[in-house]
């Protein structure tokens, strides 16, 4: 038999992990099998010049439609995504569909190539196959897109592993012309030698340091900051979860023209994306 004290910890303990070990267990078996069955969308949310408007890209965001429970958004999953490893084909599948957004944009002439990219969120795990550059190679070039409209988020802890690795990595893609952003900047540890030595394009200033930017000294420093760095490095810069008139204010005193946000709309389903650049794109623009 079981002595008392153990029983007495098996009664403290033993449920609760239970239930979240099977509650886990059930999500990747339900993940699994929305995979299977594409329950997988990606709403894309307009990144956006300030000084006229216009959108000049999108981020795809992963969304599960649940049958049940309506849209799911990451954070409810993405953590067992990453752990189970399924973040590998649904990231796979991320790179694609966004591919294949970009060509229905340049067939239905919605978009100038030079001027707008879909950007995509890469998972350390995703970066670190031996094979990744070659899938979105093939991912670009099945679609017959120009690689310049395509755009890979990343991290700055995962230029922090394997520093050598990832620079070869993201040279090889450079050089094919897929562009870099790094995502939620601020929020990392990287340095400017770091980014230096990295081909990266684009700095996305982390939301958090936005929010409180028109209220707190510290984060408007930070923000600064960011901006001043960013110039001098020559990066191109994206704010991040703009949500009021006053922050989109305070980012174009300081010389920062490009965000993303709530002000100017979260991520909406394709066809909706559709309609936003149909209503901001000038005809003038095109020939
Ligand atoms: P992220 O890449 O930093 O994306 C920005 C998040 O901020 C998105 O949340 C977006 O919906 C939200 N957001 C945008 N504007 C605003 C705003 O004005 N206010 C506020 N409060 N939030 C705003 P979402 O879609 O829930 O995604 C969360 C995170 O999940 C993403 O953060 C990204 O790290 C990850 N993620 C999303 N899609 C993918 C994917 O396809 N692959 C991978 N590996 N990660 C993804
Ligand atoms: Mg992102
Ligand atoms: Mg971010
Ligand atoms: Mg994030």
């Amino acid at each position: 038999g079981v002595k008392a004290s153990g029983r007495n910890a098996i009664a403290l303990f033993e449920p609760h992990m239970q239930v979240v070990a099977s509650q886990r267990l059930q999500l990747e078996t339900e993940l699994r099998l929305a995979l299977q069955q594409q329950q997988f969308i990606l709403h894309y949310q307009a990144q956006i010049d300030a000084r006229d408007q216009r959108i000049i890209g999108a981020e795809a965001l992963l969304r599960w439609r649940h049958p049940e429970k309506g849209i799911i958004t990451p954070g409810q999953f993405m953590p067992v995504l990453e752990d189970s490893g399924m973040i590998l084909d649904v990231g796979h599948w991320v790179m694609r569909e966004a591919c294949r957004l970009v060509a229905t944009l340049l067939d239905h002439k919605a978009i100038d190539p030079d001027h707008f990219s879909v950007s995509i969120n890469i998972s350390p795990r995703q970066f670190r196959q031996h094979d990744f550059v070659q899938q979105v190679a093939a991912a670009v070039t099945d679609q017959g897109i120009p690689a310049q409209c395509l755009k890979l988020e990343i991290t700055e802890s995962m230029m922090l592993q394997n520093i050598t690795d990832t620079v070869a990595k993201m040279q090889q893609l450079r050089d094919m012309g897929i562009h870099f952003a790094i995502d939620d900047f601020g929020t990392g540890y990287s340095s400017l030698s770091y980014l230096k030595r990295l081909p990266v394009d684009l700095l996305k200033i982390d939301q958090s340091f936005i929010r409180d930017c028109t209220h707190d000294s510290n984060d408007a420093e930070i923000v600064r900051a960011i901006i001043a760095m960013a110039r001098s490095l020559k990066l191109e810069l994206i704010a991040e979860g703009v949500e009021t008139r006053e922050q989109l204010a305070f980012l174009q005193q300081q010389d920062c023209h490009a965000y993303q946000g709530y002000l100017f709309s979260p991520a909406v389903p394709e066809q909706a994306f559709l309609q936003q650049l149909g209503q901001t794109v000038k005809p003038a623009a095109k020939a």
